[in-house]
């Protein structure tokens, strides 16, 4: 196993034990492309997160990246994904802010006052995972 730099200069074309499925032979084409519009170093490969400055994942930064350009067109792999019903059900209901917060039981008219319980500010999905002081060292 070598970087993606040499494996790309070898001279004869990539090829697979098996055939590939026809979805992803037009993955594999897509795939191919990008490596080639790339400039790439001959140095040892590295992994970076592109939304972060320091290049290290973080579930913020994907949320983010997430919240952004959340339509039901790219949510689609998500339900598509074999991880528990429930959780793709969790994941679509944040995306689409429909979890049952403190503030969005409130505008429904619901019981409560809209204020998290812990620290008292306004209890949005946002506030929850990434806002809360206090629900960080709870
Ligand atoms: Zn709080």
């Amino acid at each position: 196993m070598g970087s993606v730099a040499q494996v790309c200069s070898r001279v004869e074309p990539m090829r697979f034990r098996r055939q590939l499925p026809l979805d992803l032979t037009g993955d594999h084409g897509e795939l191919l492309a990008l490596i080639e519009s790339t400039t790439l170093s001959q140095g040892q490969d590295t992994v970076s997160w592109l939304l972060e400055e320091n290049g290290n994942y973080s579930v913020k930064s994907m949320y983010a990246r997430l919240s952004r350009g959340a339509t039901i067109a790219h949510f689609k792999d998500v339900w598509a994904a074999k991880i528990p019903l429930k959780i793709r059900i969790f994941s679509w209901q944040l995306v689409l802010d429909r979890l049952p917060s403190s503030s969005n039981i409130l505008s429904r008219h619901g019981p409560g006052n809209g204020k998290c319980a812990l620290c008292g500010e306004l209890e949005t999905a946002d506030h929850i995972f990434f806002g809360c002081s206090l629900a960080r060292f709870a």
